[in-house]
């Protein structure tokens, strides 16, 4: 055949796809939502499109999913009249170019089914999923608003190559068969297919149809009769945040957040809520339990799903939250912006200012809600994002009071690494007389806690907040009280201990006497290489040790600086 032709799948699409034939059998029904997920985008992407352009519609506006199965054929055939893709799409998206996430899922790989088969939605490479299931694929798809002759078929058996070929489509839309492989008969089955259905893909906003259960014919009906196929939904297909709280269960928020978030995990927490007045939206936003992969990568997919008026409008709406709450996932649908909102009006509209302040103060109270919950889930979350959270005084000035509470740290109260000490904590255990915070900044925790500007503080039982992560000395900076206590780097300037006795003071005022002559002789030898030799009471145990000056930079700052080549 002249227009048909082979091409070789991308290395790593090949790596991908062995691993789905070969082991991610533990888990096969999630090519299902997958494959539903990708013709839910592809309607919502029609939808966005239709906007500006109502003919690519070609007068067809009622937007669906349809499963059809074929128990004798034994195939499922998903279908959708969403955006459709044009040869070089199909080639494009299906096969050839390499993604982000693809290298990055193959690198996550830990061999344990379970773990990896959920791996698959959050690295965006689901569609590879239906070979799970089949062993031969069929897509046949045809852009909206082209002709019926640029459909396209591709075709593969999952192995090193696949075909694509020209075929006539006459409607709009996505069709993918899947050939189902021995052993994987029951997903042509009505109704194994109808619970997974709803198992996960009840909350998407577009009917999923299939074949209503054919009634077995009436011994006296006339043979003429022709049944007319009809089709029905089997999800609830309305769009889960416009549901009133009390109407959604949690399966159903838990299931809407690996939709729009492609994590298999359950989220951590949630908040759903309708805000009625000046400004009128809706938003649902959640907390996830591991924070991503790229959570450091710059160019990370990050920012909510941005709806107008229960339309689709773009994904990764960035100007909702700010950066240190980068990891929070959900949808926001606004009634006051217009609906060809892009991201440059975005960034000039004043409604979107006031909508992300009260964005990011409902994330702020769920965290701390979730803070003052039983058991471990604070600690988990702060294992994941708390560095993240660290930058949040230096972005958000309004809310640094809210953001320092959710801080944790490790301290000398259990001298254990694990950051899991609150201020408020810190602050409810200070002696009386104590009116500062102190904390040691090191480049490690062993450093921190090996300090030997802590000797004095041990001694007097005063506790010190032990800081080691990269980000401290940013976050320090930034810091500059709690709950009306100034915080002080024990490693920096004199040091005042409040608590010191009259007795202690006067101790302190011998040795400085005594000390003279000895602090003038290093002073002369250590001349050009410190500023000031000072006697003091902090040391216990060690003879000497170097201090930073009240207004110099601190040390891991330095290193920092250093490292830029400043
Ligand atoms: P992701 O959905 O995360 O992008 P997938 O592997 O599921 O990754 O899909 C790859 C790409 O193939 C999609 O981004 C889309 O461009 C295209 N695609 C898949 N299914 C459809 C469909 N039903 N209609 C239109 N395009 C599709
Ligand atoms: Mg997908």
């Amino acid at each position: 055949d002249a227009n048909k032709e082979t091409l070789g799948f991308q290395t790593e699409a090949k790596q991908l796809l062995h691993l789905m034939i070969h082991s991610l059998y533990s888990n096969k029904e999630i090519f299902l939502r997958e494959l539903i997920s990708n013709a839910s985008d592809a309607i919502d992407k029609l939808r966005f499109a239709a906007l500006s352009d109502g003919g690519l519609l070609e007068g067809q506006g009622d937007y669906q999913v349809q499963v059809d199965v074929d128990k004798d054929a034994n195939t499922i055939t998903i279908s959708d009249n969403g955006i459709g893709m044009n040869r070089d799409e199909v080639i494009e998206h299906l096969g050839t170019i390499a993604k982000s996430g693809t290298a990055a899922f193959l690198e996550s790989l830990t061999g344990d089914q379970q773990k990896d088969s959920q791996l698959i939605g959050q690295f965006g490479v689901g569609f590879y999923s239906a070979f799970i299931v089949a062993d031969r694929v069929a897509v046949h798809t045809r852009k909206a608003g082209e002709a019926a002759d640029t459909g396209v078929i591709w075709e593969s058996a999952g192995e090193s190559e696949f075909s694509v070929e020209v075929r006539d489509k006459a409607d709009r839309g996505t069709s993918i068969t899947l050939f189902l492989k021995e052993g994987c008969e029951e997903f042509a089955e009505d109704f194994r297919v109808r619970s997974v259905i709803k198992k996960y893909s009840d909350h998407i906003a577009v009917p999923v149809m299939m074949l209503k259960p054919a009634m077995p014919a009436a011994e006296d009906e006339e043979e003429t009769v022709v049944e007319v196929p009809e089709y029905e939904a089997v999800n609830e297909a309305t769009a889960l945040w416009t549901r009133s709280r009390a109407e959604v269960s949690d399966e159903e928020y838990k299931e809407f957040y690996k939709h729009i978030s492609h994590d298999f995990e359950e989220p951590q927490t949630w908040s759903h809520n309708k805000v009625e007045g000046k400004l009128e939206y809706t938003s649902l936003l959640y907390i996830p339990k591991k924070a991503p992969f790229d959570m450091w990568n710059r160019d990370m997919a990050r920012g909510l799903k941005l709806y107008v008026q229960r339309t689709f409008i773009m994904d990764e709406a960035e100007q909702f939250l700010p950066l240190y709450l980068r990891f929070v996932k959900g949808v926001i649908d606004s009634n006051d912006l217009p609906l060809n909102v892009s991201r440059e009006i975005l960034q000039q509209e004043g409604s979107v200012d006031s909508m992300r302040s009260a964005l990011t103060k409902r994330v702020l109270d769920m965290l701390g809600k979730l803070a003052k919950k039983e058991g471990d889930d604070y600690a988990q979350f702060w294992t994941e994002f708390g560095q993240v959270i660290k930058e949040g005084p230096a972005e958000d000035f309004a809310n640094k009071e809210k953001i320092a509470k959710l801080l944790r740290f490790a301290t000398t109260h259990t001298d254990a690494e694990a950051q899991d000490q609150s201020l408020e904590d810190y602050v409810s255990r200070m002696p009386e007389g104590q009116d500062k915070i102190f904390y040691v900044v090191a480049e490690n925790f062993n450093t921190a806690k090996s300090s030997p500007h802590l000797e004095v503080f041990r001694k007097k039982g005063i506790e010190v907040l032990l800081l080691s992560d990269r980000v401290d000395d940013w976050l320090m900076n930034h810091l500059q009280d709690f709950d009306g206590k100034a915080f002080q780097d024990v490693a920096r300037g004199a040091l005042d201990l409040a608590t010191d006795s009259e007795e202690e003071k006067a101790e302190q005022e011998k040795v400085q006497k005594e000390a003279e002559g000895l602090v003038e002789r290093l002073s002369k030898v250590l001349d050009d290489k410190v500023a000031e030799v000072r006697a003091t009471s902090r040391l216990t145990d060690s003879p000497a040790c170097l201090v930073v000056g009240d207004f110099d930079m601190g040390a891991q700052m330095k290193r920092i600086m250093e490292a830029a080549g400043q």
